[in-house]
């Protein structure tokens, strides 16, 4: 049997990237996947029709992470079609590359809506039906830890923010059984962040494995983390594919 045959996932921003990979990943293991999407409809289509293809149930679901009523529906839509939730992946955001001193108070509010008090509010709202042993993986990033470089300090912000909030979840939920970490990709090869793009001369230098990495290598991080194994792991932050070169952890701002 896969090992997550008869599980329910929901993986926000789930028709492209990351998210993409993850909830191909999680439903090759035998779980039924619902998707979030703001703006690629037609991607998340074809990436249910694809998952239902292999025998699994799959829905895709419109909702803006920054709007609080969309963002809290989409965990009532999921139980509606799925019957029930057992693994959360907040994978859902943005970047906007901005010196801060000048970066436009947009830009800070949609990173700040979408990647923390969106997570907040769809966690709070899964929580309401996540039974015990259930699991919830975010998105981190190694900005979370270490900023390498030049304008990401509110992107960084946000991503520290889910640092701290998978370490005190943990703590609230491991009488439930319910793990909650965090996975920290390396620079994956995504529209936010392609290979041969802007960022990717800054980044390179500090890379162990010098290279750029596949979402679904940080897909592969997080279905371990989803797994049955895993269930004495949790408030723990795993940085997937790329680690930072450790002394450079130590040596950043
Ligand atoms: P992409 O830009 O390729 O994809 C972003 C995803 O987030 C899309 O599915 C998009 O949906 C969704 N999204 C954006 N805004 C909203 C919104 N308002 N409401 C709902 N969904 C939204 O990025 P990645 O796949 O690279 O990133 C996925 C996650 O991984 C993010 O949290 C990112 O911060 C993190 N990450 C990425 C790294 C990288 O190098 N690529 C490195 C470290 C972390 P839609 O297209 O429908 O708008």
């Amino acid at each position: 049997t896969p090992p997550l045959a008869g599980k329910r996932a929901l993986v926000t921003g789930g028709a492209r990237g990351i998210g993409a990979a993850i909830a191909l990943k999680l439903a090759e293991d035998g779980a039924d996947i619902a998707i979030t999407y703001e703006k690629s409809a037609e991607k998340a289509e074809a990436l249910v029709a694809e998952i239902r293809a292999m025998g699994r149930k799959a829905i895709a679901i419109r909702a803006d992470a920054a709007r609080t009523e969309a963002a809290r529906a989409t965990v009532e839509q999921t139980i509606a079609e799925l019957g029930g939730l057992d693994i959360l992946i907040n994978n859902a955001g943005v970047l906007f590359a901005s010196d801060f001193s000048t970066q436009p108070l947009e830009e800070i509010d949609l990173q700040l809506n979408i990647n923390v008090r969106g997570v907040l509010l769809v966690t709070q709202e899964a929580l309401k039906h996540i039974p015990n042993g259930g699991r919830i993986i975010s998105i981190g990033s190694n900005a979370g830890l270490a900023v390498p470089f030049v304008g990401i300090a509110v992107y960084a912000a946000t991503k520290s923010a889910l640092e701290s909030f998978t370490r005190g979840l943990a703590r609230e939920l491991g009488s439930r059984e319910i793990t909650v970490n965090l996975v920290r990709p390396g620079p994956i090869d995504t529209d936010m962040n392609p290979a041969d793009g802007a960022l990717a001369p800054a980044i390179l230098p500090n890379l162990s494995i010098v290279r750029y990495g596949k979402a679904r290598e940080v897909a592969e991080a997080v279905a371990f983390l989803a797994a049955p194994g895993a269930g004495y792991i949790t408030g723990w932050a795993f940085s997937s594919t790329v680690a930072l070169a450790l002394e450079h952890v130590g040596a950043a701002p």
